[in-house]
């Protein structure tokens, strides 16, 4: 047996029982007479002691041990002289009386301990190692207990886990695809899944009414903080449902996983549409742990998020307010401190090209209730105190001004300021979870990039049925039964109420652009199956990383993956992707051409 305890587990109460533990030396404590050792495994950190009484034999062992050595110690739990308050087992240590060195270790090139002093690479590289910190570790093991409640939630709730391929054919309308040479079949490829959405729609053709799956997903997208070109989704499909059985029924999974997990009751959910979700936060993922809802001071445009136009509060006189489309506002609560250092600093803020506003006006309200702005020499203090009261603001508020003449433009400008300002004022706790649904999104939305209209959620989402007429006058006025489940402006999980009729899909094929033919080829497995009794079904995906980094309160999802790759896409312990043989290309009947560097 290799040990009889862990290194986590022995307390007071063990004192005096002889034990075996085994694991890695992180580190050696040299002090003369005495030696140290903290013993590491998953579970936690032991001291190993040894004394002036080890026999020679013994101390010998010792004075070998360097850092990260596996190794086995068999000795007495004894009550610790100075006792160790931060950790489990700080109130004993083992004496030991037989020691074994099962492997040696080469140097670490980091320290791994609770705050490694690696950088990335170094630490990507050496992932294994990396993920012997505890930190990192802990990520893990509530990933493992996220998976395991999401599963014990479904299964009671009557849903079959069932695998769909990793090997599929390429879907237009996603993201690009990740695509596999097939050597059986040359010169045709498959395409790694983007998500299992027709598959799992398949499922529900096939009756098997509920289904969900943990499964991984591959988008060739950039990547960001946020994202991985392999991620993990938890994947749903019912049937029978319309879009309020699925919101409740995942409701309460969240629920379910903040209770089980976090310990803590969520409030249920409220219900925003897209449009006052764009219209008050200029996100269609707000992050509702704070307020700072915009008001708009002037919109000459009806668009999605605002069905009316509001007049401007400002007469004529500032030329940048006059031609502007919109006109909208924040009001930061006791920000009047801001100094003329600090308000430069939200102007390049907003003028970074990642946000890409052309400027920002300010005002500030006085403890005397007056009001003082960059605008002061084009209005008339009654102008001010009217925009005082719109933004109904108090002495020593801050009121941000953006405007343009593009008002969503405007809007995701505005709401970067918002959620700057609501990180600088503390709002933004990640101790603290604000939820809710997003619902109602519209059908489609217009790309510059292929000058027509694409899929907002994709392309096998239904319409609301009493926006249908609308498909043949303005189609880009159509509501979707779409839904996301926002947590803290991270948007976990989307989805939809699908289409089950052949006929209406065909149709949301051709607004997007598809030729029946185009659309029988890509997509005629789906709508052949649709006339075969296709029942009435919906469903959602989570993003597993993105939930899981939430309740870990992470920056980046990457710290809650085992083994993520880097921001160019390589998994950099690995070294891959790598080039293959010749033999292997030839094979595949794979010619590589490489663009020429220059
Ligand atoms: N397949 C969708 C996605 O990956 C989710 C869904 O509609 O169920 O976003």
């Amino acid at each position: 047996m290799y040990r009889t305890k862990t290194c986590g587990e022995l307390r007071l109460s063990d004192v005096g029982q002889t034990v075996t533990l085994a694991g890695w030396v992180q580190s050696v404590h040299n002090l003369g007479a005495l030696t140290f050792i903290d013993l590491r495994d998953r579970y936690g950190i032991t001291q190993l002691a040894f004394t002036e009484d080890s026999s020679e034999e013994l101390k010998k062992q010792a004075a070998k041990l360097g850092r990260e050595f596996v190794i086995q110690a068999t000795g007495k739990v004894e009550e610790r002289y100075s006792k160790n308050k931060n950790l489990p087992t700080g109130e004993i240590e083992i004496l030991v009386s037989e020691l074994t060195i099962i492997n040696e270790s080469l140097t670490p090139p980091f320290t791994i301990e609770e705050n490694s002093d690696g950088g990335d690479d170094l630490r990507m590289k050496y992932r294994y190692l990396d993920l012997r910190r505890p930190t990192v570790r802990q990520n893990l093991e509530l990933r493992h207990k996220f998976a395991f409640e999401v599963r014990r939630y479904l299964d009671e709730h009557g849903f079959l886990e069932i695998e769909t391929p990793v090997l599929v054919n390429s879907t237009p309308e996603g993201a690009r695809d990740f695509v596999v040479p097939s050597r059986m079949n040359p010169g045709q490829f498959y395409a790694l899944p983007q998500s299992p959405q027709t598959l799992k729609q398949l499922l529900m053709v096939a009756g098997m009414d509920r289904y969900f799956q943990i499964v991984k997903c591959f988008r060739d997208e950039d990547l960001r903080a946020d994202r991985q070109p392999e991620f993990t989704q938890i994947d749903c499909e019912m049937s029978f449902v319309e879009q309020e059985d699925i919101l409740q029924m995942f409701e309460g999974m969240s629920r379910h996983l903040f209770k089980t997990i976090k310990g803590i009751d969520i409030p249920a959910l409220p219900r925003m549409t897209w449009a006052d979700a764009m219209k008050f936060y200029g996100s269609d993922k707000p992050d509702t742990r704070f307020g700072m809802k915009f008001v708009e001071l002037k919109t000459t445009q009806v668009d999605n998020a605002s069905k009316e136009i509001v007049p401007s509060i400002f007469p004529e006189g500032f030329a940048v307010f006059d031609s502007a489309a919109y006109i909208g506002a924040i009001c930061a609560e006791g920000q009047a401190v801001y100094t003329r250092k600090q308000l430069d600093q939200l102007t390049d803020f907003v003028k970074r090209p990642q946000v890409g506003a052309k400027g920002l006006v300010y005002a500030r309200v006085q403890e005397d209730g007056s009001v003082k702005s960059s605008v002061d020499k084009f209005y008339t203090p009654e102008t001010l105190n009217l925009l005082k009261e719109k933004m109904s603001a108090k002495p020593g508020d801050l009121i941000l001004i953006l405007s343009g003449d593009d008002a969503m433009k405007v809007r995701k400008q505005l709401s970067e300021l918002r959620l700057e300002m609501g990180a600088r004022m503390g709002l933004r706790d990640k101790n603290k979870y604000s939820c809710l649904w997003v619902i109602d999104f519209p059908m489609y939305e217009w790309s510059d990039e292929e000058n027509r209209l694409m899929a907002m959620h994709h392309p096998f989402t239904s319409p609301k049925p009493e926006d249908i007429p609308l498909l043949d006058t303005d189609p880009a006025s159509v509501r979707a039964n779409a839904y996301d489940m926002v947590i803290n402006g991270v948007e976990v999980g989307g989805g939809s109420i699908r289409i089950h009729d052949a006929k209406l899909q065909q149709k949301i094929f051709e607004i997007l652009g598809f030729t029946p033919e185009q659309a029988q080829q890509k997509f005629g497995f789906l709508m052949n199956a649709f006339k075969y009794g296709a029942p009435p079904h919906g469903g959602l995906a989570y993003g597993l990383d993105r939930f899981v980094s939430l309740f870990a309160g992470l920056d980046s999802i990457r710290d809650c993956i085992a083994f993520p790759k880097n921001n160019s896409g390589r998994d950099v312990m690995l070294d891959a992707p790598g080039v293959i043989d010749q033999t292997q290309l030839d094979e595949l009947c794979i010619d590589v051409k490489l663009p020429s560097t220059k």
